[in-house]
Parts: C-alpha cells; sequence; structure tokens
C-alpha cells in the first residue's frame, strides 16, 4: 500500500496485555511516536510464560465463578521451535552463556522465555509504560475514542479515554473440552491441559489424552512417566488406527478419536478398542475470549471465528482505532507480533492507510468464501498453517518492513516436520544445522550480536 499522504499524528493508545504481543506492540507504537498505556492484570512481564504451579479449583475450567489462572504452561515445557526463530527480529533470542542460570538448550525451558522476554522489556524501557496488576473490564465505543475502564487489585475502578486501543490479551487461557458421548454419566476424572502442571496426580493410572499435536503428544509422554497406561485419541488419525508410536515408552498407544465414554468407567475408541480408565486429559485447543470489550454488537465470535476482522488484525468499521495483534494461530508467533503491531503503529499515525470499509468487508467474505470451498471448517478461520509466511510478508509489504527471513521461515518448516515424526527427541535431535547458521551469520550481519557466529555455533547445544 502507498504511504498515506496525511501527516503523521501521535494517538493515545491503550494496549490489553503486558505478554510478548503487548510488549513489542507497546514499543513499536511508542517509536512510531504514539503515547501508550499498557494494561496488565499480572504482576510482571511475560504472559503465558509465567509458570504457576497453581492451576485454575475447577479442573475444565467450566465454572464461571472460579478464578483465573492465566497460565497454560506445564512444568516440563520446552518450546516446540528453535530459539533462533522464535525471537522477535532485531532483538535475537540467542544463549546467555554469561549467565549459569539461563537455559542455552536450542528448545528451551519456558523459563527462558521468560526471561528472555524480561530482557526484552528491559532493553527497550517497556515497564514504564505498564500498569500492572490493571485489569481491563470493559472496553466501548464513545464519541468515535474508547472508554477503557480498569480495576487494580485494591478494586479501584477508573474509566479513562484512549483514541485508541490494541488487545494482545492472549488467547491460551479459555480450554474448549471436546464433547464425548457419554461423558456425564463416566465417573473418571476430568481436566483440561490448561490445569496440567505435573503428571504426579496420574501414578499409576490409566489416562486417555485427547490431542495429539504440541501439548497433547508432549503432556502424553509426560504422564507416561508414572502413569500404568496413556492412551492418545487423535482426530487426525485413520479410524482403524491402534498403535505403539515408537520410542522407549511401552506404556503408550495411539488410538483414533474416542466414540463414546460409559458410566462404568470404560472408553470406547472408534477403532473398537475399550479401556477403563482413571482420567482424561483434553488437550482440545482454547477458544478466543474477550470478556471486556462491548463493540455494540458489531464483532462476535461463531465457531471460534472472531467477526469481523481484516486480515485478522482490523474490524472494518472500527478500523483502525480498534486492533488485535496475536490472533493467528502460527509457528512464528513473536514475529507475527512484531510485524502486525508495527502495521498498527503505522496505519494509526496515518503513515499508511487501510482500504475503505466496504473494500475490506469484501476481502473478509471472499477469504471465508475460500476456506469454505477448501472445506476448511470455520473454527480453523486463524489457523495459518503453510500460509502464514505469505501472510507475514503480505503485511510486512503493507507498512514497509522487512520480510520474513528465509532461514526463519525453514527453520519452522522443518522444526514442525521433526516435531511430527519425531515427537520424543525433535528438542535435542536436528538435521538442519545448516539454516542455524544461517540465521546466527544475518544476525552477525545485522549487528544483532557481539559475538563471531561461531561462538554460538560451537557452544550451543
Ligand atoms: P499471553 O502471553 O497470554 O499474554 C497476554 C497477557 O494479557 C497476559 O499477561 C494476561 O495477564 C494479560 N491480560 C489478559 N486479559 C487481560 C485484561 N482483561 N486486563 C489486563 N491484562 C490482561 N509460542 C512459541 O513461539 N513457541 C513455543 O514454544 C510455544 N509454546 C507454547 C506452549 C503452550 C502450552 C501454549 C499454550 C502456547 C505456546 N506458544 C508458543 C504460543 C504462545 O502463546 C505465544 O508464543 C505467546 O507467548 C503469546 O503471547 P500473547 O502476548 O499473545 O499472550
Amino acid at each position: 500500500m502507498a504511504p498515506a499522504q496525511n501527516p503523521i499524528s501521535s494517538q493515545h493508545v491503550a494496549v490489553i496485555g503486558a505478554g510478548a504481543a503487548g510488549l513489542v506492540t507497546a514499543r513499536e507504537l511508542r517509536r512510531e511516536g504514539h503515547t501508550v498505556v499498557v494494561f496488565e492484570r499480572e504482576k510482571q512481564v511475560g504472559g503465558l510464560w509465567i509458570y504457576s504451579p497453581k492451576a485454575e479449583s475447577d479442573p475444565l475450567s467450566l465454572d464461571p465463578t472460579r478464578s483465573i489462572v492465566h497460565s497454560s504452561v506445564y512444568e516440563s515445557l520446552r518450546t516446540n521451535l528453535p530459539r533462533e526463530c522464535m525471537g522477535f527480529t532485531d532483538f535475537p533470542f540467542v544463549p546467555r552463556f554469561d549467565d549459569e542460570s539461563r537455559d542455552s538448550r536450542r528448545y528451551q525451558s519456558h523459563m527462558e522465555v521468560l526471561a528472555y522476554l524480561q530482557d526484552f522489556a528491559r532493553e527497550f524501557n517497556i515497564e514504564e509504560m505498564v500498569r500492572f496488576e490493571t485489569e481491563v473490564v470493559r472496553v466501548e465505543p464513545v464519541k468515535g475514542k474508547w472508554k477503557v475502564r480498569s480495576k487494580t487489585s485494591g478494586d479501584i475502578s477508573n474509566d479513562e479515554i484512549f483514541d485508541a486501543v490494541v488487545v494482545c490479551n492472549g488467547h491460551y487461557t479459555e480450554p474448549n473440552i471436546a464433547h464425548i458421548p457419554g461423558i456425564k454419566l463416566w465417573p473418571g476424572k476430568q481436566i483440561h491441559s490448561h490445569n496440567y502442571r505435573v503428571p504426579d496426580p496420574f501414578e499409576n493410572e490409566v489416562v486417555v489424552v485427547i490431542g495429539n499435536f504440541a501439548s497433547g503428544a508432549d503432556i502424553s509422554r509426560d504422564i507416561c512417566k508414572v502413569a500404568k497406561e496413556v492412551h492418545i485419541a487423535s482426530r487426525a488419525s485413520e479410524r482403524d488406527t491402534y498403535e505403539k508410536p515408537p520410542g522407549p515408552r511401552n506404556n503408550l498407544w495411539v488410538h483414533s478419536e474416542i466414540d463414546t465414554a460409559s458410566e462404568d468407567g470404560s472408553i470406547v475408541f472408534k477403532n473398537g478398542k475399550v479401556v477403563y480408565a482413571d482420567s482424561i486429559v483434553y488437550c482440545t485447543g482454547y477458544k478466543y475470549y474477550f470478556p471486556f470489550l462491548d463493540t455494540n454488537g458489531y464483532m462476535s465470535i461463531d465457531e471460534n471465528r472472531v467477526e469481523h476482522l481484516y486480515k485478522h488484525v482490523f474490524p472494518p468499521a472500527l478500523a483502525p482505532s480498534l486492533s488485535f495483534v496475536g490472533l493467528p494461530a502460527m509457528g512464528i508467533q513473536f514475529v507475527m507480533f512484531e510485524i502486525q503491531s508495527k502495521w498498527v503503529a503505522s496505519v494509526l499515525s496515518g503513515r499508511f492507510t487501510l482500504p475503505s470499509q466496504d473494500k475490506m468487508m469484501e476481502d473478509i467474505i471472499t477469504s471465508y468464501a475460500t476456506l469454505d470451498a477448501l472445506g476448511v471448517p470455520k473454527r480453523y478461520t486463524h489457523k495459518l498453517g503453510k500460509i502464514q509466511c505469505e501472510y507475514l510478508n503480505w503485511i510486512a509489504e503493507e507498512c514497509d518492513c522487512p520480510l520474513v527471513e528465509h532461514w526463519r521461515n525453514q527453520e519452522i518448516v522443518r522444526g514442525y516436520q521433526r516435531l511430527v515424526s519425531h515427537p520424543e527427541t525433535y528438542r535435542d535431535e536436528w538435521d538442519d544445522d545448516d539454516l542455524k547458521e544461517e540465521a546466527y551469520k544475518d544476525f552477525a550481519t545485522k549487528k544483532l550480536i557481539s559475538f563471531h557466529p561461531s561462538y554460538f555455533l560451537e557452544s550451543s547445544i
């Protein structure tokens, strides 16, 4: 899109959330000349990566009166991406060999990601924009601006007017529970992965884990260490699937989907196998949830499709003053936050313009029709999969920022292939040293690291 003719204007912007998305959004908005207030209900930055051994009181998170625990991170979690491709583009996520407390592995622990985000916040003085322990409870349009009501931990509520609001509240806190016929009478324990922390409660149990992607694959193997048997129900598997996945465990089986659950404790899979299980762990994903947002009915969520959003960021009739950073589910999350927020910041300042409201709606309707024609269910609208790089590069071109690097895109592609083919070992054995080398050379060329690439390539594990 051509740069706009308008003079650059500075807006007063509220950002909701100080996770990875909110942090980089605040930085990009300030760089563009806006004034920024970040609202964060926790005591610190980091969002999802702030591990809490405490889970919610309702293991399925269905009770609306429960007190919310934001993070879904479990104790053993290591990232599912190599660190080079996970970090922001101008602040590489490189090992900190200078600090013994840090995890220098290529696929690092959740603590290391939190430490990286803290480093990022410190480097760019982001905390000075953040109001901690302040929850946004209502956001509504008022005379072309936005009224934001927030509540502090001391229960003091405050209304403020902003020119624009960027929603960065994360979308891994509100569980999606798969429906199983007969489950109401099934007598065992049920828990969603949002509330899973450690395997100990499953000692000597027979456990059914529903879902076999990143969290399901990890959690099932974590539980295997202490359980008698673990049975994965996998929607992606053929109806007659019944197999022992390769790996050191001899108490793990993969089945097709669950058919029914019964009062006698049995779970019947579509492959005809029956197990008498003590527990079910739902690794069945999350729902988008914006309980604070009132757009007078303009926006809605239908089967987990957030309607209507131009390129998953701007609701046409409310754009650009309302935007969402971080909605699509894809591999390169942090870089996506960075590119989306550069777009938001530059459109808000008037450096670039959006198409007309009608054109944006037309684009949305066409994209829904394309998904329909491909047979993609509505609930996958924001799952970008293979087109993630194309999507990011499209936005990058819109706001004149660098495209996604070749090595970053390829690390995602090859990393996910390894995740699927070798879920037990993909974090410790890899075949893409060529890409890793390309990444560190790129960091050096751009003067983003202060050591020669060999310092990292030879010492890292
Ligand atoms: P969050 O980190 O969830 O931050 C949202 C923030 O908003 C929180 O701090 C929250 O307290 C705050 N907030 C919410 N509502 C309000 C409100 N009303 N008022 C004030 N504050 C509010 N990504 C990767 O790149 N690599 C990985 O290996 C990886 N592993 C993952 C593993 C799991 C189990 C999950 C669930 C996700 C994983 N992800 C991974 C994706 C991860 O979610 C993103 O990387 C990213 O950290 C999300 O950042 P965010 O800022 O969008 O959301």
